[in-house]
C-alpha cells in the first residue's frame, strides 16, 4: 500500500511542566526524521512556543488543541487563530469530544471555528464521533452524518483540502477500548461516501480521515491496513515517547 499516513498527537492538558514538555519533544525529535509519515503535534497553548523552537528544522507540524470564535478583542482568557499562527501552528483541532462534552461546544460553534480557521489560512482537524449510548443503539453513522452536516455548513468545496476529519468514537477515547479496525473502516467509508455525496467523488477520494481512540503500537498496524483510514489521532500514547516513536515510524507490515 502506498498512502500518506498522518500521525497526529493530542497532548491534552499534559505534561505538567515546561521541562517535561521539552524532554518529551527532545525524545520524539530523535526518531522523527526517520519517517515519511506526516507528524502533527498539538501541545497545550503554553508549550506551543517553546516547542516551535525545538521543531524548527524537523518534519514535525505544530497544531493547537482549540481556538476562539473571534478574530481579536476583549475576550479574557481566550486564544485567537492569528496568535496560534504567529507561533507556527498550521493545524487546529476543532470539536474534540472533550470540548463538546466538558465545555458544551455545539456543532454550530464548531462550524464557526472551522470557517475562521480556514479564513485565517490554517488547517483544521475536525473531530466527530458517537458516544457509547449512541454506539450501542447502532447510531454511529447517523451521529457522524449530523455532525458533518452541521459542522461543515457553508464550507466551500475548495476549502475541503484544509480539513482533516478525525473519527473518534467517544467510548474509545482514553478508555483502552478501541473500535475494531472493521468498525472503524465501516464508519470511515461512510464518511467518505458522505463527502462524495455532498461535494464530489474526487474530493472524497482525497479527503484525509484519521481514526482516534486508544491507538497504540500494538493496534496501529491493523487499523492502518484499512483502505479508508489515512492516519491516527493519538492521545495517551503520544505522551510516552517510546510508544509515540513506534507510532510515528509505523510502516506497513502485511
Ligand atoms: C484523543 O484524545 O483524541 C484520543 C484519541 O485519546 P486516546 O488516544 O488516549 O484514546
Amino acid at each position: 500500500m502506498n498512502k500518506q499516513i498522518i500521525i497526529a498527537a493530542n497532548w491534552k492538558m499534559n505534561p505538567s511542566s515546561l521541562q517535561e514538555s521539552n524532554e518529551l519533544i527532545n525524545n520524539i525529535l530523535e526518531s522523527s526524521n526517520q519517517t515519511n509519515n506526516k507528524i502533527i503535534i498539538c501541545p497545550p497553548f503554553t508549550f506551543i512556543y517553546p516547542l516551535s523552537q525545538y521543531i524548527k528544522n524537523s518534519n514535525i507540524y505544530l497544531g493547537a488543541q482549540d481556538c476562539y470564535t473571534k478574530i481579536s478583542g476583549a475576550f479574557t482568557g481566550e486564544t485567537s487563530i492569528s496568535m496560534l499562527s504567529s507561533l507556527g501552528c498550521s493545524y487546529i483541532l476543532v470539536g474534540h469530544s472533550e470540548r463538546r462534552t466538558i465545555f458544551n461546544e455545539t456543532n454550530k460553534k464548531i462550524n464557526k471555528k472551522i470557517n475562521l480557521v480556514i479564513n485565517e489560512g490554517l488547517n483544521c482537524i475536525l473531530c466527530i464521533g458517537e458516544n457509547k449510548n449512541e454506539y450501542e443503539k447502532g447510531m454511529n453513522k447517523e451521529i457522524c452524518s449530523i455532525q458533518l452536516t452541521e459542522c461543515l455548513l457553508n464550507i466551500n468545496e475548495n476549502d475541503l483540502d484544509k480539513i482533516i476529519i478525525a473519527y473518534e468514537p467517544v467510548w474509545a477515547i482514553g478508555t483502552g477500548l478501541n473500535a475494531t479496525p472493521e468498525i472503524a473502516e465501516d464508519v470511515h467509508s461512510y464518511i467518505r461516501y458522505w463527502i462524495s455525496n455532498k461535494y464530489s467523488e474526487d474530493i472524497a477520494k482525497k479527503m484525509c480521515i484519521l481514526y482516534g481512540g486508544s491507538v497504540n503500537p500494538d493496534n496501529i498496524n491493523n487499523i492502518l491496513q484499512k483502505d479508508n483510514i489515512n492516519g491516527v489521532l493519538v492521545g495517551g500514547a503520544s505522551l510516552d515517547s517510546n510508544k509515540f516513536n513506534k507510532l510515528i515510524n509505523f510502516k506497513y507490515n502485511n
